[in-house]
């Protein structure tokens, strides 16, 4: 924290497509908000970085940027890239994984979470009240060695790569993670979803888990495959707390818990790593609905109140935590009685009667504290 306990400084990725659309109004709220409740002031810093910028001056993500991000106590983006605009070897341009890559921000948090009123796609009472966590490796895995396949015309091959490093501070991460949901009253549980019974790599993935886990004996353990997950998440995914899992693995089924939230506009993430961390919506560009105030900006407000969360906790500011609690408690205020229907998902609202709704039950909350 900066100037003496009283600023708190925020790197902003706004980025491309719908990224500006959902982060201006992601912002305003929590401009809002903080002011509100008093505390440190968050002082925001636009950054430049994406496609658009890469178009214009042959750099997708420079090095100023990353000095301001690097300098900044949080970093929040919108969403960067753009399937037209690659670069000469014909890869797209993806400064959010090279800010994952620079800032080595190992943990890949993905919550699942849903409220009664959200429209979900199980009919089940208890899949609207959903509260679990996808922690998804970001540094290695079968992404390890990005760019570094080879292929013939027979064949091609990747490699998947497990180091010991990575793992031990990957289920610290977990099990903290689920010590203090615990502590709030989650049931303390940490499920490790591997391929073990086929690849070796898994095999080992596997083995750290249950080393480590012996340092937390207060934490309940679970092992299941990812093809069992994948069903289970999809039949019964009340029965998850944390899952902790490799990078391609997490990849795949922090996509699956989106849709357990309705969308991908609903669902927020955070890229943790032991000095920065970066807060987004899990969705992409979206460059077919850009312009047309259709974004469905509910996964960069619930990014947001992550943000705030993290901001308060090595701080201790209480304003950022109560700030985090309120404000996902409006976002599921918003939704309550089905008032919000996503065009995303069918309906009517887009960005703007999706804020509008957000502002006024933040209102509401704010003014029955
Ligand atoms: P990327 O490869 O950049 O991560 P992606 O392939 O996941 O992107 P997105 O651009 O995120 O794709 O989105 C896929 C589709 O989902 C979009 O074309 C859009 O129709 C819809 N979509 C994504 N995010 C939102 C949102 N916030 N609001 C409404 N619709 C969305």
């Amino acid at each position: 924290m900066s100037g003496g306990n009283s600023k708190l400084t925020v790197a902003v990725f706004a980025g491309d497509g719908i990224g500006p659309e959902v982060t201006a109004p992601c912002v305003a709220l929590l401009r809002e908000l903080m002011g509100e409740l008093g505390g440190p002031v968050l002082e925001f810093t636009d950054v430049e970085a994406g496609a658009g910028l890469y178009q214009r001056t042959g750099e997708a993500l420079p090095q100023s940027s990353l000095n301001i991000a690097a300098d900044a106590d949080a970093i929040l983006l919108g969403a960067m890239g753009n399937p037209d605009v690659r670069y000469p070897d014909g890869t797209e341009i993806v400064p959010q994984i090279d800010l994952r890559d620079y800032f080595e921000l190992y943990a890949g948090v993905r919550p699942v979470f849903t409220a009664p009123g959200m429209r979900v796609p199980l009919a089940d009472p208890r899949a609207q009240a959903l509260d679990l966590v996808i922690i998804r490796e970001s540094t290695e895995g079968l992404f390890a060695h990005r760019g570094e396949g080879e292929e013939t015309a027979e064949r091609a091959t990747d490699r998947l790569t497990i180091t010991r490093g990575a793992c031990e501070r990957l289920f610290d991460f977990s099990f903290e993670l689920a010590r203090q949901r615990k502590a709030a009253g989650g049931p303390g549980i940490v499920t490790c979803v591997d391929k073990a019974n086929v690849l070796r790599s898994f095999g080992y993935f596997r083995r750290l888990f249950d080393e480590r886990a012996e340092r937390y004996p207060d934490i309940e353990t679970r092992h299941i495959y990812v093809d069992a997950a994948a069903l289970a998440l999809v039949k019964q995914p009340w029965v998850f707390d944390v899952m902790v899992m490799e990078n391609l693995l997490g990849d795949i089924l922090s996509d699956l818990g989106a849709g357990l939230m309705g969308g991908l506009g609903m669902a927020p993430s955070a890229d943790i790593g032991a000095a920065n961390a970066v807060f987004q919506p899990c969705h992409g560009t979206a460059p077919d609905i850009a312009g047309q105030d259709k974004a469905n900006p509910t996964a960069m407000f619930l990014s947001g109140a992550m943000m705030l969360e993290w901001l308060g906790e090595p701080h201790d500011v209480p304003a950022c935590r109560d700030g985090a609690a309120l404000f996902r408690v409006a976002v599921t205020d918003a939704f309550a009685d089905e008032a919000l229907f996503p065009t995303e998902l069918g309906g009517e609202d887009g960005t703007s009667a999706i804020t509008e709704q957000v502002r006024t039950c933040l209102a509401a909350r704010l003014a029955g504290r």
